[in-house]
């Protein structure tokens, strides 16, 4: 809840805004767990605004399919389905392998790899020593660069909503991100199709990376 608030008043623009956006963010980082209730009068004491932006959130969050509404009830956080993190992990399949067929394609032509690759070593360079946050953050690099590499702003912006929903996701099972040894090396043989300027060999990997993550994950799911 602190988190909540921290947000809240880190961002600036209309007031309404700010509330839909912080909720939204709390609810996607998982600081709001599914099932928890969203109570108008406690949201509305604890960012200090009146009910009606706080209403006003909730109504979009619903549109968005991250809260729900029981009738007597009250609104919840609501819980990712099993479809849903199948629906988003086959998404991330055809997303993330275009964007690695992209990149291929690019650096054939003219990119510089130089920024995946060290991404890549870094991964390497943590998971070696079994260093969980320096791990992750070099996965998050390894995504920002490869995205960069493909060079496709609408790409980019849904792969930026679709990254969201997959870190809610991880936050479900626990699991840490690019976290085992068949994942590395998924990554860094993805890595070297893209320097090679196989586009077709690029996306076959990723794909396949992105479908071994789903049935892992799926497998992890109650
Ligand atoms: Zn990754």
């Amino acid at each position: 809840m602190n988190e909540l608030k921290t947000i809240f008043l880190e961002d600036d623009g209309p007031q309404s805004m700010r509330v839909y956006e912080a909720l939204r963010r709390a609810i996607l980082r998982s600081d709001l767990q599914p099932g928890a209730a969203l109570q108008e009068t406690e949201l509305a004491g604890h960012l200090q605004v009146s009910r009606t932006p706080i209403r006003e959130a909730i109504r979009r969050l619903n549109a968005d399919g991250l809260v729900e509404t029981i009738p007597y009830k009250g609104a919840f956080v609501k819980a990712l389905s099993r479809i849903e993190v199948r629906e988003i992990y086959e998404t991330a399949e055809g997303l993330e392998g275009m964007a690695a067929w992209l990149a291929a394609r690019n650096v054939a032509a003219k990119g510089s790899v130089e920024r995946l690759q060290k991404a890549a070593q870094a991964m390497r360079e943590a998971f070696d020593r079994g260093d969980v946050v320096a791990r992750t953050e070099a996965d998050t690099e390894f995504h920002a660069a490869l995205h960069e590499l493909a060079d496709n702003a609408y790409l980019a912006q849904a792969l930026a909503r679709l990254r969201e929903q997959v870190h809610r996701v991880r936050h479900l099972t626990a699991r840490a991100f690019g976290g085992n040894a068949a994942s590395l090396e998924e990554h860094e043989a993805a890595c070297r199709a893209i320097a090679d300027g196989d586009a077709e060999l690029a996306r076959r990997i990723t794909q396949k990376h992105w479908e071994r993550v789903r049935t892992e994950t799926l497998s992890l799911l109650p």
